[in-house]
């Protein structure tokens, strides 16, 4: 047998060749394959010229190019080889089917090497596995040995190398660069990741480490005799599926599992084991921003990411590995990678105030700690640590949430009272400058599109940014102190009953925030699926932009139960998310999902300054919101009302108004009260057959059967650009009489508001009943203009158009329910 392997790039010009392998990582491999570089494929080439690159081949009719650092990664066989393996005596012309059968042979070397910490037992395995009946050799190495064996087994020549025992695969010494040199340039097959059982969790450390390297791993949990004489249960199954790697217990030292690792390692190699795929391990945002930023560099000189993935390197990159450093110093773009890569870990480290790698060895741990958390569980608990007490009481499977709550209520609450001062004093900013212009200003069309138009629009929304950025700093908080991923990892069990992971409660509570952060914050969840469900349903949560809604319509309208029914409407919403992701996860991902691990990091005692840069963070984008949409709309919705000028009215207001003013029977408070009356009639009259009066009478027929007047209808349209217009929008509609300095409350307003026209003219518009819808229909409906963008720019238009459309349904039917059947009972 043959141990020369030949390169697809080592074919001259004209030759032909049989593929047999094609090494190489995930993307790569993918990509060659797709082209039709598989297993037994005859590939002629075209021209290859020494200094040539790319490379011009033909195969399955197709002229394809690939580079040479390409060509290297497929191995082939040629001819005269073929002719060696299958019948050296053999004298006529060899046909294709022999060279294909010969290719299949060929490809039937399966290339392994044992990985994994000092005394885990490889060597062991290694012995056990080549006993003594195959060549066992040497591999020359300065300072450090691997010992490489060839078996027979199942018609594949598998062939081992026992690496040294590491810890991790770094550059601090020269095992681990001996170990790291051989994965990346010798490429095997598979890497068996041998693992002690009685020492789990930093044996796994290593593991995350080829995870991180996108090779085919497959783990033999060794000396899992003592992990059976432990009183632990590890559901080693569940593990494998949730980290994408299979797991095959293995006692090295009688040899038992040995048979098993070798089936599964042929059905790995083979591409059969379903639960095989690569996963990421998430290290939270700051540094997957970081390593997204370098990736970007570095996908610029695409040779960097055929033998190793780029999310290795830069995560090497961020780790300061200089051996990582010195491979890049021949492409092109080498200072721009290595700035990118200086500034990056600059920001991390000034941020976490702490090495980038240990903040990543850190993450590492949290990995671990979560897919143990799972599925290794120590029947009698001996003495715990302090931090384990303290976690085992927050991740309690009972008093964790009822502490979890306790949480989410502290927070609320404090969002509120705390967030009423600043509330006050922006308030009255707000209102002084307002004065102050109107002051200084003529009257005429542009002081009141400053005063009414933009000061009041906008005005009226930064009233609410103190709250929100208290949210978002216990939110931070929550996140920095590590109590987040808890408090997932309590809400999963909870979370799968409808479709989704823990994972996904973190985005959703954000959403009382603001749904846009939150529609970002999915990024974190890895499959698919999650994250569309989660987005989908993320608009259920009751943002603190609608809030404003409903605290006035509440103090208007409800007289007792006011917290109760402000309750009641964040808690349909919930209930509306359930529902949603139940039907989605009937109708829409129906397939089976697979399990993945919830990282679970250190607990920190997070620096105040941590803190409040991450919730400025957050805040940012809601900073931009109030900026763009929200002016823009503001100044939209004040041009619709304010325009057109000139109007027929139904009355003549000025005559009415000269008549009062002469008569001789009135005293002048009188004249003045009557005036008054006119004058907020003419006001009302002129914004009815305005623009967005018009616009209001349209939809009109569309929100009579919610009990909803055009007022209403005018409201929810300026909702779509954001929902803090709804009331500032409603502000201007009912308060257009303010100019006469008449000092009475909105809700006031709401209350005297009694229908015009059709068969309730006359009666009260804002019943609680209609209230109550009308509340319902603001949660409810099309969540905002920046939402949509959101979920567009996180999804596709599709699922953008379906929450548009779905939402502004349910909302009707649910204010249409309300109103018909609470008009029958009432
Ligand atoms: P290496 O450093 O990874 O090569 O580990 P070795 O193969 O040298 O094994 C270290 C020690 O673990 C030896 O004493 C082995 O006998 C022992 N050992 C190996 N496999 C097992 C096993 O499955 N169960 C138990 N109990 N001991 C084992
Ligand atoms: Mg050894």
């Amino acid at each position: 047998m043959t141990t020369k392997t030949t390169y697809l790039s080592e074919i001259q010009t004209g030759g032909e060749a049989i593929v047999t392998k094609v090494l190489g990582h995930g993307a790569f491999r993918k990509r060659i394959t797709e082209m039709g570089f598989v297993k037994g494929k005859k590939v002629r080439v075209i021209k290859n010229a020494p200094l040539q690159d790319p490379v011009e081949y033909e195969i399955m009719g197709y002229n394809v190019s690939l580079r040479r650092s390409e060509a290297e990664l497929v191995e082939v066989i040629t001819e005269e080889e073929a002719i060696n393996i299958s019948c050296a005596d053999f004298q006529g012309v060899i046909d294709e089917e022999t060279l294909k059968i010969s290719a299949i042979e060929k490809g039937k070397v399966i290339n392994i090497a044992l990985v994994g910490n000092p005394n885990c037992g490889k060597t062991t395995l290694f012995n056990h596995a080549s006993g003594s009946h195959e060549r066992v050799g040497n591999y020359g190495g300065v300072t450090v040995d691997a010992k490489e064996a060839t078996l027979k087994k199942d018609g594949y020549l598998f062939r081992i190398v026992d690496l040294p025992g590491t810890y991790s695969i770094t550059e601090y010494s020269p095992e681990e660069l001996f170990v790291r040199t051989h994965i990346m340039d010798k490429m095997p097959d598979i890497i068996v990741n041998v693992i002690d059982a009685s020492n789990l969790e930093r044996n796994l450390f290593l593991t995350t480490q080829l995870i991180d390297m996108n090779v085919k791993v497959v783990i033999a949990l060794n000396m899992y005799d003592e992990l059976e004489n432990k009183s632990v249960r590890f559901d080693y199954n569940a593990f494998g599926e949730m980290v994408g790697i299979p797991v095959i217990p293995t006692v090295a030292k009688n040899g038992k599992g040995i048979n098993e690792l070798f089936d599964k390692l042929v059905e790995v190699y083979e591409d059969r084991d379903p639960n095989v795929r690569h996963i990421h391990i998430n290290y939270g945002e700051m540094i997957e921003k970081a390593i997204r930023s370098i990736q970007t560099e570095i996908w610029k000189s695409p040779k960097i990411r055929d033998k190793v993935s780029s999310r290795y390197v830069a995560l090497k990159l961020l780790e300061t590995d200089k051996t990582t450093l010195n491979l890049l110093r021949k492409f092109d773009n080498f200072e721009q990678i290595k700035s990118v890569a200086e500034q990056a870990i600059v920001k991390l480290e000034k941020e976490y105030a702490e090495k980038s790698e240990t903040i990543i060895t850190d993450a590492k741990y949290g990995f671990i700690d979560g897919a143990l958390k799972e599925t290794y569980t120590v029947l009698k608990p001996d003495k715990l640590k302090s931090k384990r007490d303290f976690d085992a009481i927050l991740t309690h499977r009972f008093w964790g949430f009822p502490i979890f709550f306790f949480f989410m209520w502290f927070m609320f609450q404090a969002t509120f009272t705390l967030g009423s001062f600043p509330m006050d004093w922006i308030d009255a900013g707000v209102n002084a400058l307002s004065g102050w212009v109107s002051s200084i200003m003529p009257y005429g069309p542009l002081r009141d599109l400053l005063v009414d138009g933009i000061i009041g629009g906008v005005g009226g929304v930064i009233i609410f940014l103190p709250n929100i950025l208290i949210l978002f700093f216990f939110i931070s908080l929550m996140e920095d102190t590590g109590y987040m991923a808890r408090a997932s990892f309590i809400m999963d069990k909870l979370m799968h009953k409808i479709g989704l992971h823990g994972k996904s409660f973190i985005p959703l509570v954000m959403g009382f925030g603001c749904n846009v952060p939150a529609i970002m914050a999915t990024r974190t969840l890895d499959n698919r699926k999650d994250r569309i469900l989660t987005m989908v349903i993320t608009p259920f949560m009751s943002c603190s932009a609608r809030l404003p809604v409903y605290v006035l319509l509440i103090s208007a309208v409800f007289l007792q139960n006011q917290g109760l029914v402000l309750f009641s409407i964040y808690l349909i919403g919930i209930l509306l998310a359930i529902i949603t992701a139940l039907i989605l996860k009937k109708v829409a991902f129906s397939k089976k999902e697979v399990p993945f691990v919830m990282e679970l990091p250190p607990y920190r005692i997070p620096t105040l300054r941590n803190t409040t840069l991450h919730m400025w963070y957050k805040g940012q984008q809601y900073l931009r919101k109030m900026g763009s949409v929200i002016l823009i709309a503001s100044v939209l919705i004040w041009a619709l009302g304010y325009f057109p000028r000139e109007i027929d009215y139904s009355t003549d207001y000025d005559a009415r108004m000269a008549l009062i003013e002469a008569d001789m029977q009135l005293t002048s408070e009188q004249k003045a009260e009557n005036v008054n009356i006119l004058q907020i009639d003419k006001e009302s009259e002129r914004q009815e057959k305005s623009y967005i009066g018009q616009m209001g009478h349209a939809i009109e027929p569309v929100m009579q059967p919610l009990g909803f007047d055009w007022k209403m209808g005018v409201s929810i349209i300026s909702g779509l650009a954001a929902k803090e217009i709804v009331v500032s929008t409603m502000s201007v509609l009912y308060q257009a009489d303010t100019q006469n300095e008449s000092s009475e409350s909105l809700q006031n307003k709401l209350k005297e508001q009694k229908h015009h026209r059709g068969s309730r003219i006359g009666e009260q518009v804002y019943t609680p009943l209609v209230s109550f819808g009308f509340m319902l229909f603001i949660l409810i409906y099309f969540p905002c203009v920046a939402v949509i963008a959101a979920i567009k720019k996180e999804a596709n238009w599709g699922w953008a158009v379906f929450t548009m459309v779905y939402t502004t349904g349910i909302a009707w039917l649910v204010a249409f329910a309300v109103y018909q059947i609470g008009s029958l009972v009432g």
